[in-house]
């Protein structure tokens, strides 16, 4: 599709090494809640905790479900029957029907409104501070942009301001990013270690986003909070099994040793159009040797991040453009994606569209395989 996130599709792929350490972990005991040297039980969270801690430069962190799980339980353990202070351009709703203020409502968090949609100064957070303010909360804007005439307040003043009256600023950032994009290329995109550095007390973000992990909400931030919520019992019914733990654990070793490439999601993010193209090209060749019937051309075309992350990127991509005759782009399309492994194209202008950069290398066999019975379906 080209879609690199894509939501409906699982998001992020797994790299080598989470797939290998899941498959272990479920395949033998392991060390879960259980201190090897002392001989008793030990925590869930401590190792993972310590992974996070070094990338991202918090006091601590904490692993549950989902991003979503996340907010609540930050939430929950800080603002229950307070107020969490939110700009109104920030209000968003996430795909999947995930809305900040409903998800606020369940957690206890009773929500304070400021500013307009597309305007809030720091003025309208100070003058909404009170008795019963919990939180400060920021929520990144993943899936949309306000541009134009636009005022939002940044974590760097809004921590400023929450020191100065002792309450948390709480920041959920949506996609994990712990890289900076700009050495690629990209547009500027604010790191986890920038927010946390920035001064925000708590950050939340997924763990299969930009991240590329597997499904899991991370929190991190200042010790004495992560603390408390550690101590919520609402953490038994949203934490993560051994596999998440694993497969999450993998990844970040993966950013430990600076091995982005190795991660699938940064990787088809990072990869540059020369280097897409020549693939494009192989896959190309492959596809007119099993099948010469239908014609295939490389072109230029823009791939998107997905997942709700910097919704107005596009990253130039090589694509194949297929044609076959007697078959409309639409019932191509179908034939694909009802083969036994489904493959989910695009159609732009009559012609179906293969996005290189969401195909890997291993997918060209199928690719080539759906492609050969297409021939033999006109031979019939
Ligand atoms: C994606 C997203 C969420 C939800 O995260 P899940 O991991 O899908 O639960 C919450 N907040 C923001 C800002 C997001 O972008």
């Amino acid at each position: 599709t080209g879609i690199v996130i894509h939501t409906n599709l699982g998001r992020s792929l797994l790299s080598q090494d989470a797939r290998q350490s899941v498959a272990e972990i479920s395949s033998t005991y392991s060390n879960l809640e259980y201190n090897i040297n002392q001989g008793e039980r030990g925590s869930r969270y401590n190792l993972i905790e310590d992974l996070i801690t070094k990338i991202t430069g918090a006091e601590a962190a904490l692993v549950v479900n989902n991003n979503a799980a996340a907010v609540m339980l930050v939430l929950n353990t800080l603002c229950q029957d307070k107020e969490a202070i939110v700009s109104r351009g920030e209000l968003v709703e996430i795909g999947g029907s995930f809305r900040v203020p409903e998800v606020m409502k369940l957690s206890g968090a009773k929500l304070k409104e400021i500013g307009t949609t597309n305007r809030t100064h720091l003025s309208d957070y100070q003058d909404a501070i009170s008795e019963e303010t919990g939180i400060i909360l920021k929520v990144h804007t993943s899936n949309y942009k306000v541009i134009g005439f636009t005022k939002e307040v940044t974590n760097k003043e809004l921590s400023l301001l929450s020191k100065k009256i002792d309450i948390p600023l709480v920041e959920d950032i949506g996609s994990g990013i712990f890289i900076d994009f700009t050495e690629y290329g990209l547009p500027k995109e604010t790191t986890v270690q920038e927010s946390i550095k920035f001064g925000s007390d708590v950050v939340t973000f997924s763990g299969d986003k930009i991240l590329g992990g597997p499904q899991a909400g991370i929190i991190v931030g200042k010790k004495q909070y992560i603390d408390k919520m550690k101590k919520n019992q609402l953490l038994r019914a949203l934490r993560v099994d051994k596999m998440t733990i694993a497969a999450l654990s993998a990844t970040l070793e993966h950013y430990i040793k600076e091995e982005y490439f190795k991660i699938p999601t940064l990787k088809m993010i990072l990869t540059s159009f020369e280097e897409e193209k020549k693939r494009a090209l192989k896959l190309k060749r492959i596809l007119r040797k099993s099948n010469s019937y239908c014609s295939y051309k490389v072109d230029e075309d823009y791939s998107k991040i997905g997942g709700g992350s910097m919704p107005l990127l596009n990253i130039k991509s090589a694509v194949l453009k297929i044609t076959c005759p007697k078959y409309s782009a639409n019932e191509l399309e179908k034939i694909l994606r009802e083969n036994y492994t489904p493959i989910i194209s695009r159609i732009n202008k009559d012609e179906l569209i293969l996005d290189i950069r969401t195909i890997q290398d291993e997918d060209f066999d199928e690719i080539k395989n759906a492609f050969s019975k297409i021939i033999q379906v006109e031979k019939v």
